[in-house]
């Protein structure tokens, strides 16, 4: 008998009539010999009605009390879950974070998982067969409620299958899997049938927004096999799993892009001991993720100095830095929002001479110009002028064979 962990999304029981349909679902899966331990998320929209409805009484809530607001959204999906198993004729039981045991730390809003006691779980799971978690919540140690961040439902389902060492993971979404690029832009994307949790994570935090960025990296940790797949149909999506041989033998596997980052460049940079901290230290400070930085080699004691942060704090950034600059003697600083991050990912890389040469060719076929580059074991980006994002996926995608036969060109 397996146990299997299924996680349904927010359009997955975005009606009655939906959750109806994941209860068969789940229902069919048990009469098939498995234990199913459902985790759901809160109705579609549902978490960012509640939030909306708080941001009416204050702008900044009580992060407590907005914790246990929040909560309530799971706490609706899984009492109509199990309502509509047992209706059903089936056994359920549904359970919310702090009934589950799932025990945070107690950052109100972004909570981590420290440990699940599992044992009421188990219980609940070899009386009923099915059991419907709460995802997304927890309780910290003087038993206060907690949310894991938003999208935290993922991360809620991983945990689970982690610590009752569940056969599989699914995660069930509107999609069909991890696609090779995104198939509203380019038609031939086609669905990958497995991926290593690497690239899932340079997937996942280049903005393709199937899988919670930490959900994966609690599967890669404890070696959680995961498949992402549609509840809208039957087919299978993708496997998430630890790296094999076989993928290897793919050069690329797919291509992201990012159009939510900034760019900011500081010219006339004196080139000396203390000036990247000088520079840096303030925007780290103000808690900005710097993603890429490109810093040349000096002429005559200058250098430029350019890097991106997330368009969200690119003002922000500014302000910091021409803080500082005036400081340092730099008088220039200029700033581009109107930028976009493409990328090709692939463990394959590690082992295949001339990928980047190839983008850089097919960028150039195309007449689009790269202003920033940055290159890992498993991936490449070039950071390009933005309204070309769409052309330079497509040109990529086609480049590295990744189409799909069957669909349109
Ligand atoms: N309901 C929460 C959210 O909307 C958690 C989740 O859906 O995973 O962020
Ligand atoms: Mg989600």
């Amino acid at each position: 008998m397996a146990l299997i962990v299924q996680k349904y999304g927010g359009t997955s029981v975005g009606s009655i009539e939906r959750i109806k349909k994941v209860a068969e679902r789940v229902i069919e899966s048990s009469n098939r010999g498995n234990k199913v331990l459902v985790v759901l998320s809160a109705m579609a929209g549902q978490t960012d009605a509640l939030i909306e409805q708080s941001k009416e009484i204050t702008e900044s809530p009580d992060p407590r009390e907005l914790d246990v607001l929040m909560a309530t959204g799971e706490q609706v999906s899984v009492s109509l879950f199990s309502m509509a198993v047992k209706s059903m004729g089936h056994d359920c039981c549904s359970l919310l974070g702090f009934q589950a045991a799932i025990h945070t730390d107690h950052i109100y809003g972004k909570a981590r998982i420290r440990t699940i006691d599992s044992k009421r779980i188990l219980r609940e799971l070899d009386k009923n067969g099915v059991v419907a978690v709460a995802g997304f919540q927890g309780i910290d140690e003087k038993r206060n409620i907690t949310t894991l961040g938003r999208g935290g439902s993922d991360t809620t389902a991983v945990a689970l299958a982690a610590a009752l060492k569940a056969d599989m993971c699914e995660i069930y979404t509107d999609v069909e899997g991890v696609f090779s690029t995104d198939p509203n832009i380019c038609s031939r994307a086609k669905k990958i049938d497995r991926i290593s949790y690497d690239e899932m994570l340079e997937f996942a935090s280049l903005g393709a927004k199937v899988l919670d960025i930490r959900s994966v990296e609690f599967a890669k940790k404890f070696n959680v096999p995961l498949h992402v797949r549609s509840s809208f149909t039957e087919n299978e999506g993708t496997m998430v799993v630890s790296e094999t041989k076989e993928m290897e033998k793919v050069m690329v596997s797919g291509v992201v892009f990012d159009k939510n980052e900034a760019r900011v460049t500081m010219a006339h940079v004196p080139d000396r001991p203390g000036i990247a901290f000088k520079i840096f230290e303030p925007v780290f400070r103000a808690g900005i993720v710097v993603d890429m930085i490109v810093q040349n080699t000096s002429v005559e004691g200058f250098t430029d100095l350019t890097f991106t942060v997330p368009i969200a704090d690119f003002q922000r950034t500014i302000a910091l830095v021409q803080g500082v600059a005036k400081d340092i003697g730099v008088d220039t600083v200029v700033g581009d929002e109107e930028i976009a991050k493409v990328s090709i990912i692939g463990v394959g890389m590690r082992n295949h001479a001339g990928i980047a040469s190839k983008m850089f060719e097919t960028l150039s076929k195309e007449n689009i110009n790269i202003s920033m580059i940055s290159t890992s074991e498993i991936k490449i980006s070039c950071v390009i002028e933005e309204k070309y994002t769409e052309l330079a996926v497509r040109a990529l995608h086609e480049a590295f064979g990744l189409g799909d036969e069957k669909a349109e060109a």
